[in-house]
């Protein structure tokens, strides 16, 4: 059985003081780990401050972004090995955002999904389509050169341990949810292609999430389907009743 993962993406939101009374506020009432795996993925600036206020707690830290090197002249960047040293466990690449305002592209999003595995990193790889795409009928098409460019390299065991979001970008900040069925469909469809490339053990153990105007409300439907692990959540994952009412949707 997969175990459900939630996991916040606060984008370029909050102050420090609100990160930290949004952990006061949540990080003690978080469901077992038994039952879903909790993260909020943060600005890069907050990383060290909510490690350590979320330290011996059931909520887990991510990074939003990362380089695909280890150290050298990047300008603003964040190495992998910064993220290690801070013990973030997650981070997560190749967001629409990332690949629509940042030049972000397949390769970028393999090099460092190939980096987050060699220094030990939980990668949350975004994939989907854009509006127009869906209506032209390729959004399998679409998933299936993301995925696929996306986790090459990695051993089926890696592969395994990924976590995938997809993210329909017309559903994105948008209150446009996909239906249930679109969602199950794509995820289902990701999960039949990394099947045929890595094996059915890998395929069933890889948990997808789906992402895109994802609420309280609309958790528990998505999370009833069959090959839905659990969601990435932006704007409904700032505020902490909100956030925790999306853990507690989960079953
Ligand atoms: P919203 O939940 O605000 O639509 O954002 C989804 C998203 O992009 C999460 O990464």
């Amino acid at each position: 059985m997969r175990k459900p993962i939630i996991a916040g993406n606060w984008k370029m939101n909050k102050t420090k003081a609100e990160a930290l009374a949004f952990v006061e506020a949540v990080a003690q009432a978080i469901p077992s780990t038994d039952v879903v795996d909790a993260a909020v993925c943060v600005p890069t600036i907050y990383l060290d401050a909510m490690m350590t206020a979320t330290a011996g707690t059931n909520l887990k830290i991510g990074a939003q972004n990362m380089h695909q090197k280890d150290a050298g002249a990047f300008t603003a960047e964040t190495s992998p090995l910064m993220l290690v040293d801070l013990k973030v466990p997650y981070v997560v690449l190749g967001h629409s955002e990332r690949r629509q305002y940042f030049g972000e592209t397949d390769t970028t999003v393999n090099e460092k999904t190939l980096a987050a595995f060699a220094h030990g990193l939980t990668p949350i790889v975004c994939v989907g389509e854009y509006l127009e795409e869906r209506e032209n009928g390729t959004t399998n098409a679409v998933v299936e050169k993301q995925t696929l460019a996306a986790l090459f390299g990695l051993t089926a065991e890696q592969v395994a341990q990924t976590v995938i979001a997809y993210e329909p970008v017309w559903a994105i900040g948008t209150g446009k949810v996909a239906t249930n069925e679109q969602a199950n469909e794509t995820c289902g469809y990701i999960r039949q292609v990394i099947a045929r490339v890595y094996g059915n053990e890998a395929a069933q153990a890889v948990r997808i999430q789906y992402g895109g105007s994802v609420t309280p409300d609309t958790i528990g439907a998505l999370m009833s389907e069959s090959d839905i692990d659990g969601a990435l959540v932006g704007g409904a994952s700032l505020v902490a009743d909100s956030f925790l009412a999306l853990l507690n949707g989960v079953n």
